[in-house]
């Protein structure tokens, strides 16, 4: 019996960043180089050395905008702590 091949399989990690997702660019983040625990500090001197990589991040606004967006309440994304979002959003809900 012959096999006819109609699709040709597609490597799991083609090098392409995957952007067919809300959050696809997630693996454009500088983040992909750290331990997760890195964005998820137990104090001061944690949070400030997450921002300081998320300062360089090329999807920092991004990230910032899915973690409001989706209530993310732990960690440092977008380069804000959880009080900084906390913040950002009672004060686009005093501005309505
Ligand atoms: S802004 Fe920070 S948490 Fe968000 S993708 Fe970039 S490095 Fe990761």
């Amino acid at each position: 019996m012959k096999l006819k091949l109609t699709a040709v399989p597609q490597p799991v990690n083609s090098g392409v960043p995957f952007n067919d997702s809300s959050t696809g660019w997630m693996s454009n983040g500088n983040c992909r180089n750290y331990p997760p625990a890195t964005f998820f500090p137990s104090d001061g001197v944690g949070v400030d050395r997450a921002r300081a990589i998320c300062a360089g991040c090329p999807v920092q606004a991004r990230c910032l905008d899915y973690a409001l967006d989706e209530r993310i309440e732990h960690g440092v994304w977008g380069g804000c702590s959880e009080r900084e979002r906390r913040r950002i959003l009672k004060r686009r809900a005093l501005a309505g």
